[in-house]
């Protein structure tokens, strides 16, 4: 048994998740992981003696939380709340299905929100943990098609920023991750192959180099391993290529 606090982290099936998982779980940390295909969670090459995994999608706050308090009961308080998942459909405004921004603002804002909600007050009460909120440099700059994904990784950058004002005072830190393009499952989502194709020119005109997840990964875990009393507020990574 791990003496270690519990991590969750949300979005853990694939991409950032993924690797954000495999590097805390080398270092022994017990982890809630969350997603809504449990099964390919299940499949990464993980030590799962110290993993919780759950099925949980980010919009449902109760399911949400019904998890997050089966991992508290079993591994203690939650030191570390990634909030990951997150959902990328590129289109054009004047065609898009509204639909489709009303899934990437539940997903990105509301899901982000319903993490930080469960989590805080306990953090708050012991003066101690960490919340590390996955956005985008779509949070920072804009992009062509990209409308109500920038809206919603903005909405990230603002929420995350006011609330580590709040908490700031109660030594509960709050960082943001604003990572470039990596090709994870993200594109694979996406219905608008005019989109699709705009996008494999922009990657073409900067080199073809995209992230490598891990080094995502491991900037998540350089802002956790730092003293409970520094924050590293945010942390922007890219391919150096990328405008
Ligand atoms: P992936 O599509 O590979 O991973 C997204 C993860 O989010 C999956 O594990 C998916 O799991 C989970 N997810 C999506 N919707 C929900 C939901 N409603 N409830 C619970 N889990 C959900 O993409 P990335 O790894 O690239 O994306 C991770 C984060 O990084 C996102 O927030 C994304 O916006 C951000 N990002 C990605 C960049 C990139 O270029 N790839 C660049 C900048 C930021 P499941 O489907 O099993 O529920």
């Amino acid at each position: 048994m791990t003496n270690k606090p519990l991590i969750v982290i949300t979005g853990a099936s694939s991409g950032f998740g993924a690797e954000i998982a495999k590097i805390f779980n080398e270092a022994g940390f017990p982890e809630l992981l969350l997603s809504r295909r449990t099964q390919k969670i299940k499949e990464l090459p993980l030590d799962f003696s110290n993993v919780l995994v759950e099925e949980v999608d980010v919009t449902d706050k109760e399911q949400f939380e019904t998890a997050v308090n089966k991992a508290v009961a079993k591994f203690g308080p939650v030191d570390l709340l990634v909030n990951n998942a997150g959902l990328m459909l590129l289109g054009n405004i004047q065609n898009q299905d509204p639909k489709e921004w009303q899934t990437m603002l539940d997903t990105n804002v509301m899901g982000v929100l319903n993490g930080m909600q469960i989590v805080l007050n306990e953090m708050i009460e012991r003066q101690s943990g960490t919340i590390i909120n996955m956005s985008s440099l779509a949070g920072k700059k804009t992009f062509t098609n990209h409308a109500a994904y920038v809206a919603s990784k903005y909405g990230v950058h603002g929420l995350t920023e006011t609330v580590r004002e709040e908490v700031s005072g109660k030594n509960v830190r709050v960082a943001v991750v604003a990572p470039g393009a990596a090709e994870t499952e993200l594109l694979t989502h996406v219905t608008d192959e005019g989109a699709l194709e705009s996008y494999q020119e922009w990657k073409n005109a900067m080199g073809g180099v995209v992230l490598d997840p891990k080094h995502v990964a491991e900037v998540v875990k350089f802002i956790y391993d730092m003293p409970q009393d520094v924050t590293i507020r945010e942390i922007d990574i890219a391919p150096t290529r990328q405008d």
